[in-house]
């Protein structure tokens, strides 16, 4: 393969299926002159799976300012350069975001091999909405923390996509179910690719028992997918809310339907009376 000289390659590299190298990756890896690496070890272990015998050195979280000096340098000289993290797409909660700033703010030529990452392939098959959707990739480990954060994304409509690691999953899925409320749709999707593949599907309250009542699913690498607020949470008004008002909308007029439903959930009347109204209008 000939490369662009001077060209640093944003290779991804599989999140488990070693089937997933692309044969462009393939022919990067072994054509450039040196691999950044996110662990030269394991990826190392890769190549050999592949006849790869490219030089690596690493570029990490610890180091990635120091090395990027060095790589930027080698840029300049003509070196091609590939950029490659231990799964997955670098820079997506991997290292490689200060070098491919710098390289960028400096016009030199970054070409991205574009492949496996587990957003994108716990999005595909999630059965959520993938019109909009937001990665906020790993929350906080601490409680008040990541409580605080789920806080501020509790009125968001895309679909919200977080990495999340397997001793945190039950505490942060009770969270998000005292969060977003028992009913939103959730989608745990874990080890992606590899042969214990599983999605979990339902509501947060049916996701949180199967995961309490199974050990097996509180294991391996995890993706959390949550739909997004619906119109009604926007407004204020939570699932509960809106199944009985919608219920009650079908048999009497909107300012009967809301009166009634303030009365059944404690919530404001115009608010329901409003929220109402949008509904029967918008069909
Ligand atoms: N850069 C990677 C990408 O493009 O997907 C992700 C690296 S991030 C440090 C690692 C996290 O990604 C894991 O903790 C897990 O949440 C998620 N992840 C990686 N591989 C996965 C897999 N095979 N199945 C499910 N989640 C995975």
């Amino acid at each position: 393969m000939i490369l662009e000289k001077g060209a640093l390659y944003v290779v991804a590299t599989p999140i488990g299926n070693l089937g997933d190298l692309s044969q462009r990756a393939i022919e990067v890896l072994q054509s450039v002159t040196v691999i950044a690496a996110e662990d030269t070890r394991h990826t190392r272990q890769l190549l050999q799976q592949f006849d790869i015998s490219t030089d690596c050195l690493a570029l990490h979280e610890h180091n990635e300012r120091k090395v990027t000096a060095a790589l930027l340098a080698r840029l300049a000289q003509g070196d091609s350069i590939a950029l490659v993290s231990d799964a997955g797409t670098p820079l997506l909660s991997d290292p490689g975001f200060h070098l491919v700033r710098e390289a960028a703010g400096q016009g030199l030529t970054i070409i991205p091999v574009p492949g496996p990452s587990a957003i994108m392939a716990a999005l595909s098959a999630a059965g959520l909405p993938t019109d909009r959707f937001c990665f906020e990739g790993f929350l906080p480990s601490k409680s008040a923390a990541r409580r605080r954060r789920l806080e501020a994304l509790q009125q968001a409509t895309p679909t919200l996509v977080f990495f999340e690691a397997p001793h945190r999953i039950l505490s942060t899925l009770a969270d998000m179910q005292s969060i977003f409320g028992a009913e939103r749709r959730v989608v745990l999707a874990r080890e992606l690719t590899k042969t214990f593949e599983t999605f979990l599907r339902g509501s947060l309250e049916e996701v949180l028992q199967q995961v309490s009542a199974d050990q097996n699913q509180q294991k391996g690498e995890m993706v959390i997918l949550l739909q997004g607020a619906s119109p009604a949470e926007q407004d204020g008004i939570d699932a509960d809310t809106e199944r009985v008002l919608k219920i009650l909308l079908q048999e009497l007029s909107v300012k009967q339907a809301a009166s009634l439903a303030a009365a059944i959930t404690g919530v404001k009347k115009n608010l329901l009376y409003q929220f109402a109204l949008k509904e029967t209008s918008s069909k």
